[in-house]
Order: C-alpha cells, then sequence, then structure tokens
C-alpha cells in the first residue's frame, strides 16, 4: 500500500486553508495547516474508515496503533462535520439519560454504559495528554445549571452520581451559581470538576497526524460513492479510488448518505446552531464570571462558554429537523443569549454556525457488526465529545479482536428511524419539551 502523508496547502497558509472549512471560530483559530490529498488509484488495506469526523479518527488511531494498515475517507476535511463544529463540551454520559437506558438493558448494564461514557471522557483527556495537543485548549468544569427550584432532587442527584459513580461534583446553591453566571434565570447548579470544554478541531486534527506518523492513510475529499460489501474482501470506491480492505467501518455521523441505506434508514439527521460574540473582555465579565462552561437543564437547552482567553462568548442551543439553515440563526440564538444575559443587549454576534448531528429513535450510539466486516460507529446526537472517544474506541477493539466491549451497545441497533415521520415526531417531541420546560420554570417564578 502507498501511504501518502500530509500534504501542503497549496498557498501553505492557514488562512487559505480554513476557508473549506465552514466559517466558525474553530476554523478562524486552526493552529496547524496540514492537508491530506484525494483518494486515486486501487489500495490494499486491513481496514477501510468512511468518515473522517472524531469516532472515524479514535478508530483509526486505536486501530494503527495496534499494528492494522488503515485508509480513511473523508468526504470534506478531517472533522469538517459536527466534530469539528461543535459546543466542544466534554463531560459523561449519552444523548439521553441513565433513567432512560436502564428502561431498555436494566441496572446494571445501564451503569455499564455509563462507565464506558466516563471512560470516554479520560480516552479524550489522555490523548490531549500523551499527545501533547497544546492547541486542543482544554479548560476544566462544565456547570449543570436548572432555571427552576428542584425541591433537593439535584442535590439528591448529585450525591447519587457521586457515590455510583465516584464522580467529582459541587452542588452549587442559588447565590454561588449567580456568582459565577450573572443572569435572573438559574437557581440551582452542579459543578463537574472531572468535565472540560476543549477546541475538538484542532483536536481532531491532531488525531488524524498522529494516526498518519503511524501509518495510517488519510485522504480529503474522498467521498465514497459505492460500496461492495459481499465477498471476503470488501470494495470501498470514491470518484478516483477504489479499495480493497478485509474490513470496513461507517463512521459518517449526521452527514450519513444513500451509500450503506440499512444506516441511512436508522437514523434522523437533527441540526443545531452556535454563534460567536465579538470580542468584548468588560461587557463579557458582566456576565460570566468563570472559566467554567455551563449548560442548562431543559432539554432544549443552552450551552455555552468562554473562548479567546474570556474575551468572546461561544453560544449554543436549539435543535430543530429542519436540516437546510434557517436565514438569522445568529439573531435566534442571540435572542436566547439576551434573554438569559440582559447586560449583553449591545454585544454583536461575530460569526454563527449550524450542524447536524445524528439521533437514532432510541437516543443511544449505534455500533456493531452489520455482516462480518461491516461495521458502523454512529448516532452520538448531541454528546459525542466522549461517547465518540468510547464508540471509536470500543468498535475498534472488536475489529481487532481485543474486546467484544461493543456487544453492550446491541440492545440500541439500528432501528427504522421512521423517515419523514419520525422527523415528524421528533419535531413535535422537541416543542412538547420547550413547552414543558417553559412551564416548569414559570411555575418557578
Ligand atoms: C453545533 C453542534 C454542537 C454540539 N455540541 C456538542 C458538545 O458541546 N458536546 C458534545 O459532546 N457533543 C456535541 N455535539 C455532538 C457531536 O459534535 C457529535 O455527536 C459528534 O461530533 C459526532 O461525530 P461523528 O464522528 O459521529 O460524526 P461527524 O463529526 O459528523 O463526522 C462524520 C463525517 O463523515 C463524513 N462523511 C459522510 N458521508 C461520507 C461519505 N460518503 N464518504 C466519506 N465521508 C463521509 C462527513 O463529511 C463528516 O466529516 C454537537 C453537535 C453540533 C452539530
Amino acid at each position: 500500500m502507498t501511504i501518502p502523508g500530509p500534504v501542503p496547502p497549496p498557498s501553505n497558509s492557514l488562512e487559505a486553508m480554513s476557508q473549506s472549512y465552514i466559517d466558525c471560530y474553530y476554523s478562524r483559530t486552526l493552529a496547524t495547516s496540514e492537508t491530506y490529498p484525494s483518494a486515486g488509484g486501487r489500495i490494499a488495506a486491513d481496514v477501510c474508515i468512511v468518515g473522517g469526523g472524531l469516532a472515524g479518527l479514535t478508530a483509526a488511531l486505536h486501530l494503527t496503533r495496534a499494528g492494522r494498515s488503515v485508509v480513511l475517507l473523508e468526504a470534506q476535511r478531517i472533522a469538517w462535520g459536527a466534530s469539528g463544529r461543535n459546543g466542544g463540551f466534554v463531560s459523561a454520559g449519552y444523548a439521553t439519560g441513565l433513567s432512560n437506558i436502564e428502561r431498555r438493558v436494566g441496572p446494571d448494564q445501564a451503569r455499564e454504559l455509563y462507565r464506558l461514557s466516563m471512560e470516554g471522557v479520560e480516552i479524550v483527556r489522555g490523548h490531549i495528554a500523551d499527545l501533547k495537543i497544546a492547541e486542543a485548549q482544554p479548560v476544566s468544569g462544565i456547570v449543570k445549571a436548572v432555571r427552576y427550584d428542584t425541591r433537593g432532587a439535584m442535590r439528591s442527584s448529585r450525591d447519587k452520581q457521586e457515590r455510583e459513580f465516584g464522580m467529582r461534583l459541587r452542588y452549587l446553591p442559588r447565590e454561588e451559581v449567580t456568582a459565577m453566571f450573572a443572569s435572573p434565570k438559574y437557581r440551582e447548579g452542579v459543578l463537574d470538576e472531572g468535565a472540560f470544554h476543549f477546541h475538538p478541531l484542532n483536536y481532531g486534527r491532531a488525531l488524524a497526524r498522529e494516526a498518519v506518523r503511524l501509518g495510517a492513510a488519510i485522504f480529503e475529499n474522498s467521498a465514497v460513492v459505492s460500496v461492495d460489501l459481499e465477498g471476503a474482501r470488501k470494495r470501498v470506491k470514491t470518484r478516483d479510488a477504489e479499495i480493497d480492505a478485509e474490513q470496513v467501518l461507517f463512521t459518517t455521523g449526521g452527514y450519513t448518505g444513500a451509500v450503506l441505506p440499512a444506516l441511512k434508514k436508522a437514523f434522523l439527521p437533527i441540526a443545531t446552531y452556535v454563534l460567536l460574540t465579538e470580542h468584548a473582555p468588560d461587557l463579557v465579565r458582566s456576565a460570566i464570571r468563570t472559566t467554567a462552561a455551563v449548560l442548562d437543564d431543559r432539554r432544549a437547552g443552552d450551552y455555552y462558554r468562554l473562548v479567546d482567553g474570556g474575551s468572546r462568548i461561544l453560544w449554543g442551543g436549539r435543535i430543530t429537523t429542519r436540516t437546510t439553515d434557517p436565514r438569522d440563526i445568529a439573531a435566534l440564538l442571540r435572542r436566547e443569549m439576551v434573554t438569559t444575559y440582559p447586560q449583553l443587549s449591545a454585544l454583536k454576534v461575530e460569526v454563527a454556525w449550524s450542524g447536524l448531528m445524528s439521533y437514532a429513535r432510541h437516543l443511544m450510539p449505534q455500533i456493531g457488526q452489520l455482516r462480518p466486516g461491516v461495521w458502523f460507529c454512529t448516532a452520538f446526537g448531541g454528546h459525542g465529545m466522549n461517547t465518540t472517544a468510547i464508540g471509536g474506541t470500543v468498535v475498534a477493539e472488536g475489529m481487532s479482536g481485543e474486546s467484544d466491549r461493543y456487544k453492550l451497545f446491541a440492545p440500541f441497533g439500528l432501528t427504522w428511524s421512521g423517515g419523514v415521520f419520525g422527523k415528524a415526531a421528533a419535531q413535535l417531541t422537541y416543542w412538547s419539551y420547550q413547552a414543558a420546560d417553559a412551564a416548569r420554570e414559570y411555575r418557578s417564578h
């Protein structure tokens, strides 16, 4: 196998290269300028990975370290999808709560799965430390804040999580939460000291760099257009290349197309939005007085954090089944920000963007083997930073015969997403959550 290494961008400048990513905070603050060629000719490998987000990259690194020859094909740029444009929150858990997981698999397996989600956080932390990815800029602490009085429920759920999982969680009464976040909205909070926030695009690109250093072949601008998965050797085609591999792994997330119908039918693409404010350190500090990130517990809640040395806010929120962008994402999100912090009414938005997440109906990741040699690892929803790390790890362990931990996800298979009916149901569920959240908040005033 010929393995091409990184090639410099034509102008060799970060600015030129960042243009092939969507315009967002992360592409504006890229730390390095490597690019990868597009795939051409016939290539043989042990494993072909389709999709270069954090799920595919984590698996690629693990498999390369385990001595497999790996080809990774990415339709656009490394971590171009959700992985390189998200909120950057890395915390334990899944897109659905422990009680929902328990209902499907019982308390013991639910706890095992939760522990895997915690291991996912440690995998990301470990990569940053071991590979010295300073440009991932990790900052400790995520606060979960609530906008209503939980009447003791938040404190007891904190105690339970500490007891069962040994998490480092600090309960924040109203005075403390509002000392950190100067908003009249918040009533209580819990600070997760083991969670952190970071620059996911720089992180993803560093994983790619390391995989290539160890021998993986990574190709950008190499969309997979067809596959033949019947024989013992699988064939994966891009416009200019044919990859012949013993095993294929699909990690195409919310951008999954029609190449593998079983995957396409099993997920709903859900959009969510983020904005970056202008540089305004004093104004920003009048609202947010901590380096910890915050998310509120509403199911359609806001999540935000300071970036750029505390001088700007990166604010995310809203989810929708509408996959085309609304005309003014910035105005939509800005309204949420100013309702929470009236003192920020003069703060301007510099850029706003959207991204697609992949959700299964059961809200859990889909990880497993479709048939011998054909694997999938997707549907991480809005909680992908830790779960892509553990998903990519357990699927790689399964592919290389190191473990069968991926089977813990078997109860959450590729169930039909419901197509357009699933979309309508998801949107209705979201609106009903919004209404329930608003009612709960209203009752506690
Ligand atoms: C705006 C936003 C904010 C979020 N905030 C957070 C957060 O703060 N914390 C958190 O934990 N999670 C967050 N998430 C969720 C998280 O980003 C995702 O769950 C995670 O990144 C999914 O990773 P992935 O590798 O599965 O998919 P992606 O990162 O989407 O990667 C899939 C890749 O596959 C490629 N691809 C698709 N089809 C093909 C093909 N035919 N051939 C080749 N390549 C193909 C795509 O180009 C894409 O790069 C957020 C998501 C969004 C959109």
